[in-house]
Formats: C-alpha cells, sequence, structure tokens
C-alpha cells in the first residue's frame, strides 16, 4: 500500500462542553490584594536579553521591582525607575525633559540595551505623562541602535500577570509581516524559561512541528514576523490582548488546554500536532517516554496529595489550569476557585475539564473571601504575598501564586516540580501540627 494512505493524522478531541463550562460564576467587584503589572519586569527582564525596563514611577514602584527581583552587585541591572519627584508631580518640571535626559545618559552608559521598555505607573498616569508619545519621539533618535516601546504595568485596574500581557501586546504592532507565501509558522506566546523552551523546541523538532518562533524571543533582533500563515499557541492564559493584537494581524490561534502537567501538556502539544497533520502513531512515539516518566512521578506524588482539599484566590491568572492539574492529576478536591478575570474563550477546554459543582469566583472582595475560605478550612489556600502570611498564622498552608510564575513549570519535565510547589507548604505544615502535639 502506498504509504502516504496509511498516514492517520492525530485528532485532539478537545472537551469543550461539560464541566464548569456552564457554571454559575461569583463576580466580586471589592477591595484586591494584588501586585500590580511591573512585576512581570522580574521574569521578562531575564528572558529578553539585551532589553531594559525603565519603569517611569514613584519610589514605591523602585521598592517593589527591587525587593521583588533583588540583583547580584557584580551584575548590570536591566530594569531601574526613573522616579517621578515633587516636582513633577507639582508640574513645576517637564516631566518629558526629565526623562528624555534620564534615557540618553542610561543608552550612552549601556550600549548593549537593544530594546527599551518605557513602563508606565500609577504615578506616571496620575501626572498623564504621555509615554506613547515619549516612546516615539525617543524611537526616532535612538534608531536603529535602540527602539524604544512603552506598555503601561500600573495597578489602577490590573493584576500583576497583566504586566506581560501589556509588553507583549505592544511588541505586536512591531513584528515583521510575513509574506504571503511563507510556510505556516508555529508562534509559542507568553514567556517560558530557556530550559522549558529548549525541551519544547526538541519536541517540535521530532514532530516534525515547524519553523517555530516564540514571543518574546531572547534577543530583540530575532522578534518574529507575523501574518495569515502564522498559527500561535498560548503557552500562559494570561495573554489576552496579545492574542487579539496577534488575531488583528491575520495570524490564528491555536485552542487547546495549557501545557501543564502530563494531560495539559498532551493535549497542547497534540493541538499543535492536529495543526501541523502530524501522523497519530508518530505523535505517540514522540511524546510517550517523556510522558510515561511524568506519569510515574506524579503518580508517587497523587498518593499523597489525593483528597486534599485546595483553595484559590484570585491572583495569577493560572488558577483555573492549575486547578485542573490538581484534581485530575492529583486527585485533589478543589473548593472555590478564584481568577482575577475569566477569559471564557482561552480557558473554554479547562473550564470543560473542571469537575461539575466547583466554585468559581472572578474579581475580588478580599474580606468576603477570606471568610468563605476559613468557612471551608482547605489543607491548602494559593493567594497572594500579601495574604500569605496572615493566613500561616491562623494554621493555613499556602502557596504563593507568583512562585508559579517565577519558576519553570510547563511541559513533561516540570509535572513533578509543579506537584511538588504544591505539595511542600502541606508537608511542612503537617510537621508542624506534629512538632506542636
Ligand atoms: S505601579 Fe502603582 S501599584 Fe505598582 S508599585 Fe507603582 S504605585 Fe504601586
Amino acid at each position: 500500500m502506498n504509504k502516504r494512505f496509511m498516514l492517520r493524522p492525530v485528532k485532539t478531541e478537545l472537551p469543550s462542553s461539560g464541566g464548569c463550562t456552564d457554571a454559575p460564576v461569583l463576580r466580586e467587584r471589592g477591595q484586591r490584594e494584588v501586585f500590580c503589572g511591573l512585576t512581570g519586569i522580574i521574569w521578562m527582564h531575564r528572558k529578553i536579553q539585551d532589553a531594559f525596563f525603565l519603569v517611569v514611577g514613584s519610589r514605591t514602584c523602585a521598592h517593589l521591582v527591587q525587593s521583588a527581583a533583588g540583583v547580584m552587585i557584580f551584575a548590570e541591572p536591566r530594569f531601574a525607575t526613573a522616579i517621578i519627584d515633587d516636582r513633577d508631580l507639582a508640574g513645576l518640571a517637564d516631566a518629558n525633559d526629565e526623562l528624555d535626559a534620564v534615557v540618553t545618559r542610561l543608552l550612552e552608559r549601556r550600549p548593549d540595551i537593544r530594546m527599551l521598555f518605557l513602563v508606565g505607573s500609577c504615578p506616571s498616569e496620575v501626572i498623564k505623562l504621555d509615554l506613547s508619545r515619549a516612546s516615539e519621539r525617543l524611537s526616532e533618535r535612538f534608531a536603529p541602535r535602540v527602539r524604544v516601546v512603552n506598555y503601561s504595568g500600573s495597578g489602577i485596574e490590573t493584576t500583576f500577570t497583566q504586566g506581560e500581557d501589556a509588553c507583549l501586546a505592544a511588541l505586536v504592532p512591531m513584528l515583521p509581516s510575513a509574506i504571503a507565501q511563507q510556510a505556516p509558522e508555529l508562534m509559542v506566546v507568553g514567556t517560558l524559561a530557556d530550559v522549558v523552551e529548549d525541551q519544547f523546541n526538541r519536541l517540535f523538532g521530532l514532530l516534525g512541528v515547524g519553523p517555530v518562533v516564540f514571543l518574546p524571543a531572547r534577543r530583540s533582533s530575532e522578534l518574529p514576523c507575523v501574518g495569515p500563515n502564522t498559527r500561535f499557541i498560548l503557552a500562559q492564559p494570561f495573554l489576552g490582548d496579545t492574542a487579539r493584537a496577534l488575531e488583528a494581524r491575520g495570524a490564528q490561534r491555536i485552542a487547546a488546554p495549557f501545557p501543564f502537567g502530563v494531560e495539559g501538556t498532551t493535549l497542547w502539544l497534540s493541538a499543535i500536532a492536529e495543526a501541523w497533520g502530524v501522523d497519530a502513531d508518530h505523535f505517540e512515539q514522540t511524546v510517550t517516554p517523556a510522558r510515561e516518566r511524568a506519569s510515574q512521578a506524579l503518580a508517587r506524588q497523587r498518593e499523597r496529595m489525593q483528597g486534599k482539599s485546595v483553595f484559590f484566590f484570585p491572583d495569577s491568572q493560572l488558577e483555573i489550569p492549575l486547578a485542573r492539574f490538581l484534581s485530575r492529576e492529583l486527585g485533589m478536591r478543589l473548593t472555590e476557585i478564584g481568577s482575577p478575570y475569566l477569559h471564557r474563550q482561552h480557558l473554554a477546554h479547562e473550564l470543560a475539564m473542571l469537575p461539575a459543582g466547583t466554585q468559581l469566583s472572578e474579581g475580588q472582595d478580599v474580606e468576603r473571601q477570606l471568610d468563605r475560605c476559613r468557612a471551608i478550612a482547605p489543607d491548602l489556600v494559593v493567594c497572594g504575598l500579601g495574604l500569605a502570611n496572615p493566613l500561616e498564622q491562623e494554621g493555613f498552608a499556602t502557596k504563593w501564586s507568583i512562585e508559579l510564575v517565577f519558576s519553570p513549570i510547563h511541559g513533561y519535565d516540570q509535572a513533578a516540580d509543579l506537584a511538588e510547589l504544591f505539595e511542600r507548604p502541606m508537608r511542612r505544615r503537617a510537621l508542624i501540627a506534629q512538632q506542636a502535639a
């Protein structure tokens, strides 16, 4: 028989109904306990190696970024804050002139910078400093050596992962246009740890999927092209604006659950393989070794985590995919899953995979949510840093959700590490209880 007719392309069965697809969502609009979008600088400055993030903000903004990121004293930092002081706030100085002077000094001193992000903050928005005009003006002055891009990381209406979304969405208009006749290209969208990017790249190569590009790229000179032949897949669930901007440039999204855990990773890779017409047997042979290794590691953790209950406060926007992983692969019991925003389209498959009856909430009214959490008394609370210490004091085991954004957690090889991030606080709490007994 002709070998061509023996091909059996991958067909992904993505659940899109059932589970929590139509579950009622508790919508709350009260006091929130979240970090602002400046936080994204912490992981993005590590990723884009020739970029510099200049926050245009107050001393508070400088403290936030500095204390969260930390810098080795012998390293040249790749982020800083141009402080808006009382004279700027009182309108006594021209903030634009001062900003231009700071940028000029910075770029003279640091010839390694190829892309400069001007990052807006609450203070820059309050004094209505137009960073988009500033970035145009400075781009003209420093072209072609440096590109200047602006986005907002302010905490006025955001949660902390929206900083990455705003940053990547600001990059999309700068991506070169792909030639119409160009072969289809896969774009993986969302900051991934280099080690994870390399693992996925290896799998794509073995599967015969490609060419593959990543947004953000490691260097600003490697900005990927975009056009109607671009098929993109999100690696993070909080990139709604970036996805919209890519679609406006003709790129098509590959819908899939997110690559957390064995199941999520398999479905994510499988959706890509289907888009590239990869043979089903070849797909199985390629992913099976890594999938089996990860499944075995998770089986051991499942024994310890099964039946434990977990409550998510809204913080990172990773809550729904991670709850799906904890429930389906580790047997944990979901109580409430809070998310700052619920993007129904991007999370459609994730919602369908959650157990029916799970309480979903969107937005926050922190005192009411704390009351619900105390009443449920879960084994593990996933929340922001501001809530973690008081809850620990009350005897809860907590996981800082921000750690889940900093750590490599995507893909097969990280599935057990991801489970470990949730298990460790419960183990520690059990030890404390033992010692106290
Ligand atoms: S951007 Fe706003 S919320 Fe963030 S550190 Fe600055 S002042 Fe605070």
